[in-house]
C-alpha cells in the first residue's frame, strides 16, 4: 500500500516525459536563397577583381561576379551601391573554446568567445581557435563548439595536450608530446591548421622545437606567441635559426616583458626582422588585450614593415577594449596608411594561404559564398591601443551585411529584407 503514492508519481513523469514537445537540439537551416549583391565594389585580390561588380549566388555556392548581371524572379536582391563587397573575413587568432571550467584560462573557459555571437556581425565567417585545445581536449573542443557553430571555426592546437589553461597547465614540458600532436592533426585534418606556442616562460627552446616537430610532420603552420621567458630568448633566433618559413609570429607589434620588440629604441626596425619576412616567416597583427601598441606599429608601417595577416585575439578582455573586433582593428591599419585592397587581402586570400585553405578567402564562381558586404565611414573616429593609448582616424569599416554558405547571417540595415509594407508577416 505504502508503494502506491510513488507508483502514481512515476506514471506522472511518464506521462509528461512522453508528451513534453521534443525540441531539435538545432533547427536545420532553411535552404539557401539565390542572392543578387547589386552594383557594390568588389574587392577579391585572390581573383585580381577591383571594381564594381554583381555577385550572384546560388545552391550556396558563388555563381557569377560579373558587370550588370540580370536578376532572375528567384533571387533576392541587395542592393551594395556604394559599399565593399569582399569574401567572409578570416580571423587566424582568435580564442573561441568557450565553456565553464574554473581557472581555465581561454581553453573551455569564460573568457573565450562563442562563435557565432561575435563573428557574423564584423563579417567574419571563419574563426581560428588559437590554441584553446591540445591534443588531449580537442574533441571536447570539436563537439562543445566546432560542430555547433555556424561560423567555420578551425584550429591551431597547443604543443600542451591540455591547451591553454593557463598557470602552471602551460608550463608542463611533460604534457608537450610533438608525436600525439601530429596524431591528433591527422586524425582532424579537416578542423586542425596548425600548432600553437604559447606562455612559456622558462629558458628552454623544447615547446617551440616539439611545435615544430608536430608541424614539420604534417606539413602545417606553427604560430608562436612568444616573450615572458625568464630569462628572456632571442627574438632572433627565434625568427631565423627555430621556425620555418610559412611559420607565423604573432602580436607582432607587442612590447612585453621577456621579448624585445621588432622596432628598437631609436624607432628601427630590428634588421633581422627583414631578415626573417624575407626567408618566409609570417608577421601577424595578433591586437589582443596586450599585443598591440602604436608606438610600435606607427614606425615599423612608416618603414614598411606591414603586417602580413590582421587578427583579433579575440577573447572577452580584447573585445572590450581596445581590439573591439576584426573591423576596428583593419581600420587601424586603414589610417595608418596601408591601402585598402591590402587590409583586405591580408585577411581574406592572405589569411586563407597562411592557414593552407587557399579554398577559402575568395570568391570566384563555384566557391562556397562566403561574403562580406562593407561599408566604409568617414568622420572623425579614435582608436585605443593595448597601452590605453588613443589615435585618431578619419575612416572606419563597418559590417552591412555578412553571407555564409549562402545564407544571410547578419543584416545591419534589412538590405536583403522587403518593405514591411510588402511583407506577408
Ligand atoms: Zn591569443
Amino acid at each position: 500500500m505504502a508503494d502506491r503514492p510513488i507508483r502514481c508519481l512515476l506514471f506522472v513523469a511518464a506521462l509528461l516525459f512522453l508528451t513534453a514537445p521534443r525540441v531539435p537540439a538545432q533547427a536545420p537551416a532553411p535552404p539557401p536563397p539565390d542572392l543578387l549583391i547589386k552594383g557594390g565594389h568588389v574587392i577579391d585580390p585572390r581573383n585580381n577583381i577591383d571594381a564594381v561588380m554583381d555577385v550572384s549566388v546560388s545552391g550556396g555556392k558563388i555563381a557569377q561576379v560579373a558587370a550588370n548581371i540580370t536578376p532572375t524572379a528567384s533571387m533576392r536582391v541587395i542592393d551594395a551601391a556604394g559599399l565593399y563587397v569582399v569574401p567572409g573575413l578570416i580571423d587566424i587568432h582568435a580564442h573561441v573554446f568557450f565553456g565553464t571550467e574554473k581557472d581555465a584560462y581561454l581553453s573551455n573557459a569564460d573568457s573565450a568567445v562563442q562563435p557565432d555571437a561575435h563573428s557574423f556581425r564584423s563579417g567574419q565567417t571563419t574563426l581560428v581557435d588559437a590554441g584553446g585545445s591540445g591534443w588531449r581536449n580537442f574533441l571536447q573542443f570539436k563537439e562543445q563548439v566546432i560542430d555547433r557553430s555556424r561560423t567555420r571555426v578551425l584550429a591551431f592546437i597547443n604543443i600542451v595536450g591540455s591547451g591553454m589553461k593557463g598557470g602552471p597547465v602551460e608550463q608542463n614540458l611533460a604534457d608537450m608530446d610533438s608525436r600525439l600532436t601530429a596524431m591528433r592533426i591527422k586524425q582532424h585534418a579537416a578542423s586542425i591548421v596548425g600548432v600553437k606556442v604559447a606562455h612559456y616562460s622558462g629558458a628552454e627552446w623544447d615547446p617551440v622545437k616539439r611545435a615544430v616537430e608536430a608541424g614539420t610532420a604534417m606539413n602545417v603552420p606553427v604560430m608562436v606567441d612568444f616573450g615572458n621567458n625568464n630569462p628572456p630568448q632571442s627574438l632572433e633566433d627565434l625568427l631565423l635559426k627555430y621556425l620555418r618559413p610559412g611559420d607565423i609570429l604573432t602580436h607582432m607589434y607587442a612590447h612585453v616583458a621577456g621579448r624585445i620588440p621588432i622596432v628598437d629604441e631609436q624607432g628601427k626596425v630590428r634588421p633581422f626582422v627583414f631578415e626573417a619576412r624575407k626567408r618566409g616567416v609570417i608577421f601577424d597583427a595578433g591586437h589582443g588585450g596586450g599585443s598591440f601598441l602604436f608606438r610600435q606599429a606607427v614606425p615599423a608601417m612608416k618603414q614598411g614593415f606591414t603586417p602580413d595577416v590582421i587578427s583579433t585575439d579575440l577573447h572577452s578582455g580584447s573585445m572590450n577594449s581596445g581590439m573591439k573586433d576584426i573591423l576596428n582593428t583593419m581600420s587601424k591599419f586603414l589610417n595608418l596608411g596601408m591601402p585598402l585592397r591590402d587590409v583586405i587581402k591580408a585577411n581574406t586570400s592572405r589569411a586563407a594561404d597562411v592557414i593552407k585553405r587557399p579554398e577559402l578567402g575568395h570568391i570566384k564562381a563555384g566557391a562556397e559564398a562566403d561574403i562580406a558586404v562593407l561599408g566604409l565611414r568617414k568622420g572623425s573616429f579614435g582608436f585605443i591601443d593595448s597601452g590605453g593609448n588613443r589615435m585618431l582616424g578619419d575612416q572606419k569599416l563597418e559590417c552591412e551585411l555578412t553571407v555564409k554558405a549562402g545564407q544571410v547571417v547578419w543584416d545591419l540595415n534589412g538590405r536583403s529584407r522587403p518593405m514591411w509594407t510588402e511583407g506577408s508577416k
